[in-house]
């Protein structure tokens, strides 16, 4: 390789042949050099490599053709190296190289030959991994930045003088009104205080603490903030910033608003108190209530003390006053008579008159007297006077006795039947009592049932109860009418009624260890529940009265009350007998004495309104001695039945006593 011609004096430096070459090679440039005209005359490997030009001896480069890979027109910078307007312009041009594109600095310088020729020196440097290097720094930078910024704490970097450095977008908008330029400023505008108040001195700043290499660790600090330089709560990290050889460069601080957090904690505390306080208030006020609600208890059950013993009072007021009256009523005719008696005590005619009405007022005085008894005669029955009996049965007698009085009763309407009666209805009691309970009960219904309706009766046995009910689709209750309805004396019928029919079923079921229960409604009907325990024996374990034959007599029934008349005419004839019946001695003489075949059996009255029945009885007995004769009254009569009469009936007439006796005869 010949000595490149170059401006330099190599020589003198003591760089020459070998050695130049060496250092020709050996630069981390690509070197070329070009002569006067303009030719490649000399390169090193780093060119070659670069361009992928050899500079061959033969056919010598142009340096317009010596950079064909160069991916920019290097015309300009040559020909300004031409005219030595600069030493060296260096530019930044990219090449296409096999191991890709590569950033090169390229310079051209120009050459002053001795021989005056002006070549041109090229320096090419690959500046390709530094600019990449260059470039992925200021990404990672902006990468560190950006997140910088979005970081929701306040970041600082100070100085070690206290100059704020860096602050992120969060601090920037800590102080909207101008931004602390060091640690001072930022102090002055913050006004520290710790929570409980005490103002910071500048040099007990976290951010201070910190440039003289303390680490701060969530410090709690109010400060202040925004426009308004509102009071905020922050938590302060502050730490110390090193560089390699261990010394304090400056100190970054993070602060965190937690204004929010506290606020919430002192809320929820609050809360958490006041509910503390609300429940205790609540409790005691509970308390209180319950208190209250105690002594209102009391007062209440003292009250209805008193109203169940004024009503006690008064449903006794009410039975006295009843009782007083009807014996007032039995008794004023007694009286009157017994002293007109005594005035006409020689007139025959006269004091039979007055004997007779005696009898009657007295007949109705024990009536009511038995009735009341009912009512009042609640304990239990003794076990050996009970019977076994089917209520089913009993229903069935009772609409057989009273049937043939529906229509007059219900005043003209027709009455319609709703059977529905159980097998096994089997109580333990007297059959007398219920009949006479069931009786009142059917009275009531068609008495509630002017014009017509339905009558029902139905038999229920459950598991330990038996069941009766009589149901009417009459007038139907009030609430307070169906309050008193059990109550004697309580009516709604004026003189019509005795109040007595109701409080006769009460008495009458008690006796039985049952209830009765009112359902009604104005308008609709009413009914009556009559329950019992259920009798467990069966029938063959109790001594049960022989039934009764049936035998159909012939009977004479002389009577003048009409009610009585019918009920009991009704009652022989549900029996199977004839009965043929008489208002008094006369009508019933002449039956007697008429009829084709003789009665059987007699039953009559003793206070009838044309004589005294014992004249009939002599009369009767004298003609038919063989005739049965039972006498009905309502009061102890002083003349031996034996003598008079077969049989004694008394008022209120017991059906199943009325019904044996007359069937008894002959
Ligand atoms: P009385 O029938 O003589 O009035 P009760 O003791 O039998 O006496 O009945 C008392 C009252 O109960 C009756 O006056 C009537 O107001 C009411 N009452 C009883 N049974 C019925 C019924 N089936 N429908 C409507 N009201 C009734
Ligand atoms: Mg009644």
């Amino acid at each position: 390789m010949t000595q490149p011609s170059v401006g330099l004096d190599f020589a003198r430096i003591g760089i020459t042949g070998v050695r130049f070459e060496a250092l020709f090679e050996a630069v981390p440039l690509a070197i070329a050099i070009f002569d006067g005209e303009l030719r490649l005359v000399n390169a090193n490997a780093r060119y070659r490599e670069l361009t992928g030009v050899a500079a061959s001896g033969q056919a010598k480069v142009s340096i317009y053709d010596a950079f064909p890979n160069a991916l920019a027109d290097l015309t300009d910078q040559i020909d300004s190296a031409l005219r030595g307007t600069s030493a060296a312009t260096a530019a930044r041009v990219p090449f296409q190289h096999r191991g890709g594109r590569r950033l090169i600095e390229t310079t051209f310088a120009q050459l002053v030959e001795e021989s005056g020729g002006r070549g041109i020196l090229f320096a090419g440097n690959d500046v390709s991994e530094r600019e990449d290097l260059r470039e992925t720094l200021s990404r990672n930078v902006a990468q560190l930045e950006s997140i910088f910024d979005v970081i929701p704490d306040s970041v600082r970097v100070f100085d070690t003088e206290g100059r704020t450095v860096r602050s992120n977008t969060q601090a920037m908008q800590d102080h909207p009104s101008g931004q602390p330029s060091t640690l001072r400023e930022l102090w002055q505008l913050d006004r520290p205080r710790t929570v409980d108040g005490t103002s910071l001195f500048m040099h007990e700043h976290p951010t201070a603490r910190a440039l003289r290499g303390e680490r701060v660790r969530g410090e709690t600090l109010a400060v202040r903030r925004g426009v308004d330089g509102a009071p905020v709560i922050i938590e302060v990290n502050s730490n110390p910033l090193y560089d390699e050889h261990g010394k304090i460069r400056g100190a970054v601080t993070v602060e965190r608003d937690v204004s929010v957090k506290t606020q919430l904690a002192k809320a929820l505390e609050e809360e958490a108190r006041r509910t503390a306080e609300l429940y205790e208030r609540v409790s005691t006020e509970a308390e209180r209530l319950e208190r209250m609600v105690q002594e209102r208890t009391q007062e209440l059950l003292a009250l209805q003390e008193a109203r169940s013993r004024e009503r006690r009072l008064a449903a006794v007021g009410q039975l006295a006053a009843g009782v007083m009256h009807d014996v007032n009523n039995a008794l004023n005719p007694i009286m009157a008579a017994a002293y007109l008696l005594e005035a006409n005590a020689e007139n025959p005619v006269a004091v039979r008159d007055y004997a007779v009405r005696i009898a009657k007022a007295a007949e109705t005085g024990a009536a009511t007297a038995a009735r009341v008894g009912r009512f009042i005669r609640q304990e239990p029955l003794q076990a050996e006077r009970e019977e076994l009996i089917d209520l089913s049965l009993v229903c069935d007698e009772v609409v057989a006795m009273t049937r043939p009085l529906w229509a007059e009763r219900a005043r003209g309407g027709t009455i319609h039947l709703e059977r529905d009666l159980a097998e096994g209805a089997m109580i333990r009691g007297i059959t007398g009592e219920l009949r006479e309970a069931l009786l009142n009960l059917v009275q009531n219904a068609l008495d509630a049932m002017a014009g017509g309706g339905t009558l029902g009766m139905r038999t229920l046995v459950t598991d330990s109860e038996v069941k009766l009910e009589i149901r009417d689709s009459g007038i139907g209750m009030s609430a307070e009418v169906r309050e008193r309805a059990f109550e004697p004396f309580f009516t709604t019928k004026g003189r019509a009624g005795t109040g007595l029919g109701l409080a006769e079923v009460y008495g009458i079921v008690k006796r039985h260890r049952g209830f009765a229960e009112i359902e009604s409604m104005p308008g609709v009907g009413t009914t009556i529940r009559l329950v019992f325990p259920k009798s467990s024996q069966v029938a063959a374990d109790i001594v049960v009265e022989e039934p009764r034959k049936r035998v159909a007599r012939r009977v004479l029934l002389v009577e003048d009350h009409p009610d009585s008349r019918e009920f009991m005419q009704a009652l022989l004839e549900s029996d199977g007998h004839t009965v043929d019946t008489a208002m008094g001695i006369q009508e019933a003489m002449e039956l007697l004495e008429k009829a084709e075949q003789v009665y059987e059996v007699l039953v009559t009255d003793i206070g009838l309104s044309d004589g005294s029945g014992w004249d009939l009885i002599t009369f009767a007995r004298e003609r038919w001695p063989s005739m049965r004769i039972g006498v009905v009254t309502g009061w102890e009569p002083k003349v031996g039945a034996g003598k008079e009469g077969d049989f004694i009936l008394r008022k209120p007439v017991r059906t199943s006593e009325l019904l044996a006796q007359v069937a008894g005869a002959g």
